[in-house]
């Protein structure tokens, strides 16, 4: 197999308190991001399981890290942060340099 790629260890979280409902994520990325009942986007596990807790983070399938930074630079509320599992850096969101 070959060596793992450097965005294979970015993960992303969405700040719920200030999404908008827009679901501009869950239309680029549905694997990774999905709207709870209460109409706030989540982000899932690799199993497809919402992750509820504030701030819950989940890797980015490799292949879906296109998507997964364009959302976070289009996202309206600007809560999607991409960040580097390693160190912790957020690559893309509100925060990033
Ligand atoms: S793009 Fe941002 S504001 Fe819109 S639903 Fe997703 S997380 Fe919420």
């Amino acid at each position: 197999m070959s060596a793992q790629a450097p965005e294979d260890d970015l993960q992303v979280w969405v700040d719920q308190d200030l999404c908008t409902g827009d679901g501009l994520c869950v239309q680029y990325a549905p694997e990774v991001f999905e709207f709870d009942i209460d109409g706030l986007a989540y982000v899932k596990d690799p199993g497809g399981e919402l992750l509820q807790s504030p701030g819950a983070r989940t890797a980015v399938p490799g292949r879906l890290v296109l998507e997964v930074i364009d959302s976070a630079k289009e996202c309206p509320g600007d809560c999607i942060h991409v960040v580097r599992g390693s160190d912790g850096v957020e690559v893309a969101g509100p925060e990033a340099a």
